[in-house]
C-alpha cells in the first residue's frame, strides 16, 4: 500500500508493437519531473505480449514505473485455451491486476462471480487487485451487494490492499466521455468507503485529461485516476503527472 497518487494508465489494445512502446515510454519519461518518484505512482497496464518490452524498457532507464495486468485469469494452470495466469504476469514483474473492467463486461460477458474468484487469485498470488465498479447513482443497493460479494472471502488484513476504481461507463471517452458532476463524484466516493472502510483507496476513471486532473485529485481528494485514451498522449500524460508533483 502506497500513499503516492495513483496514475494508472490503460493502454487497452495499444501500442502495435516493442518499437511504439519505447517511443511512447521515451517520450513520457523526458517529460516528466523526477519528483514522480516520491509522489506519484505511475503504473502502465500494457497489452500482455508487450509487457516484457515495458519491463525491459523501466529496466533499461532505471524508470520507477510499475507494471500491471489489464486482466487475469482466476487459476494458475490448466487447460484453459487463450488465458494468462496470475503467476505468468507476476513472473515478468507485474505487481497489479486490473480486474473487471467494463469492457470486459460488456465485450466478453465477465460476470461479478469471475471478478469475485480474480481478486481472490490475485490475493492469494500477492498481486495488488485495481478493482473497477461501474455504478449508477440510483442503484447503490446492487453495489453494496456486488461489494460484499468481492470481498466476503477475503481476509481482513488482505483486503485492505484492494484499490478501488470509481468508473461510470458513461463517462469512459470511447462511451460519451460525460463526468458526473461534482456532487455526484463527492457522494459516490462517500458511498464506496462506507461500504469499504474509512481509509480504502478510491480513484476515478473515465475522461481524465491535463484540463481536469486537479479537480480529481484536489477538489475531490481522489486517490488517484485510471487513465485510457489520454496515457497515450505523451504530453497529457506528462502534464498530469507534472501538475500532481507540484499539489
Ligand atoms: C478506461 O476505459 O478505463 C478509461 C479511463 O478510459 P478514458 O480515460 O479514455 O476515458
Amino acid at each position: 500500500m502506497t500513499n503516492k497518487t495513483y496514475v494508472i494508465a490503460n493502454w487497452k489494445m495499444n501500442p502495435q508493437n516493442e518499437q511504439d512502446v519505447s517511443d511512447l515510454l521515451e517520450n513520457i519519461s523526458k517529460a516528466i519531473d523526477d519528483g514522480y518518484r516520491e509522489k506519484v505512482e505511475i503504473i502502465i497496464l500494457p497489452p500482455y505480449v508487450l509487457i516484457q518490452a515495458v519491463a525491459n524498457f523501466l529496466k533499461k532507464y532505471s524508470l520507477s514505473f510499475q507494471l500491471g495486468t489489464q486482466n487475469i485469469f482466476w487459476q494458475n494452470s490448466g487447460a484453459f485455451t487463450g488465458e494468462i495466469s496470475p503467476n505468468m504476469v507476476k513472473e515478468i514483474g507485474c505487481k497489479y491486476a486490473l480486474i473487471g473492467h467494463s469492457e470486459r463486461k460488456l465485450y466478453l460477458g465477465e460476470t461479478i462471480n469471475m471478478i469475485e474468484k480474480k481478486i481472490k487469485i490475485a490475493i492469494e498470488e500477492q498481486l495488488i487487485p485495481i478493482l473497477c465498479l461501474n455504478p449508477r447513482k440510483d442503484s447503490m443497493e446492487k453495489l453494496s451487494e456486488e461489494l460484499t460479494i468481492y470481498l466476503e472471502n477475503i481476509p481482513n488484513e488482505h483486503r485492505q490492499k484492494i484499490v478501488f476504481v470509481y468508473e461510470p461507463i458513461e463517462a469512459i471517452s470511447t462511451q460519451g466521455g460525460k463526468i458526473p458532476s461534482s456532487e455526484e463524484l463527492v457522494e459516490m466516493k462517500k458511498n464506496i468507503k462506507k461500504m469499504t472502510w474509512p481509509d480504502a483507496k478510491i480513484i476515478y476513471g473515465g475522461s481524465v485529461n491535463s484540463s481536469n486532473i486537479k479537480q480529481f485529485v484536489q477538489e475531490f481528494g481522489f486517490d488517484g485516476v485510471l487513465i485510457g485514451a489520454k496515457s497515450l498522449d505523451p504530453k497529457e500524460f506528462s502534464s498530469i503527472i507534472n501538475q500532481i508533483i507540484k499539489l
